[in-house]
């Protein structure tokens, strides 16, 4: 039996309302493609029946399915990173598991591998997401452009295909707080993108807040690039020279007009500026000392209960 061409990646946190429209929707996909497939869930530690449900469609379908069951939530990166662990097919393809991304995409995400090239990255063609949210995005995308060298048009969508080499790649890093289409971007040697439908997340409720999209922002600046901490110093450097030639002109002052105090809450603002700049500073130092401290713990990124597979003699 040879291995399968292409592996299916799915995180699955809390998604019982969804589950069941998925599976319908994304086998008859595959099973159109009509080539040889696995498709691989992660449950990251749900507490609803999405266990159950994946136990389920694990014994309908056992010759295409395989279900990772993690023993806690490790979040979705870890999730997929489990997936990407156990997959065999020559081109992986990660998608959530809501049907914002609809499962009928993924001939078009084939065709393009097959085209030959590794990386295929999508972009919504039209975002079914808040206004506030599609703002936001798009600001930040342009800050992460500047800062790193990934190009990604559209970071939100995790619908994405990746090639046997990448996915290599990405599990000899052993990243422990990272975002997997980036990793993958930064392996590619022929990427492309292209369109595809999104649609409103069909049941269950989004499990990001705008805290951990600030969070995963922070992940993608701090986990790519030293940008931010050399621009830190650069400002540190103006700002320095600055206050050395207001010292300079404070104490001529005091020479020629005096003791004064007119001026003293201008003082204040320029020193709370200050203070909050070397917060921002610290606070950004932290950011770089917290991933090399998860990193070197060396701790185990995630923990497998169990592994629903059929039996294969590879
Ligand atoms: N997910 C996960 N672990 C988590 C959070 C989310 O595996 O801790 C999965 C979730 O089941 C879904 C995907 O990651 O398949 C994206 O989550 P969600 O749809 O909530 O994110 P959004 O689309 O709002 O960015
Ligand atoms: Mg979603």
């Amino acid at each position: 039996m040879s291995h399968p061409e292409i592996s299916i990646v799915i995180p699955v946190f809390n998604e019982e309302a969804g589950l069941p429209e998925l599976f319908a929707r994304l086998y008859p996909a595959l099973d159109a493609l009509a080539t040889r497939y696995e498709v691989i869930f992660v449950n990251d530690g749900s507490h609803d029946r999405s266990a159950a449900l994946l136990r389920s469609q694990f014994q309908s379908r056992p010759d295409v399915t395989r279900v990772v069951l993690f023993a806690a939530n490790f979040g979705q990166h870890m999730a997929i990173m489990a997936g990407f662990e156990k997959s065999r097919g020559d081109i992986v393809i990660t998608l959530d598991a809501d049907l914002q991304n609809p499962p009928e995409e993924i001939a078009a995400l084939v065709d393009k591998m097959r085209e030959g090239h590794d990386y295929v990255g999508t972009i919504r063609r039209q975002r079914q997401d808040s206004a506030f949210r599609r703002y936001a995005s798009r600001a930040m995308n342009r800050l992460r452009e500047r800062i790193t060298r990934i190009r990604m048009t559209d970071q939100g969508c995790m619908m994405r295909a990746y090639s046997r080499a990448i996915v290599d790649a990405i599990n000899d890093c052993h990243e422990v707080s990272t975002f997997v289409p980036a990793l993958g971007y930064t392996f590619a040697q022929r990427p492309t993108e292209i369109e595809i439908g999104h649609e409103e997340r069909h049941a269950g409720e989004s499990k990001y807040s705008l805290y951990s999209l600030i969070r995963l922002n922070f992940d993608l600046m701090t986990g790519f690039s030293l940008v931010p901490l050399q621009w830190f110093s650069m400002v540190g450097i103006v700002i320095s020279m600055l206050s050395g030639l207001f010292v300079i002109y404070l104490a001529v002052r005091r020479l020629i007009v005096g003791p004064e105090v007119q001026g003293l809450f201008t003082l204040f603002g320029i020193a709370f500026f200050l203070i909050g700049l070397t917060l921002f500073g610290v606070g950004l130092l932290g950011e770089y000392v917290g991933r090399i401290y998860q990193q070197v713990r060396h701790r185990p990124r995630y923990l497998i209960d169990a592994m629903l597979e059929a039996e294969t003699d590879d």
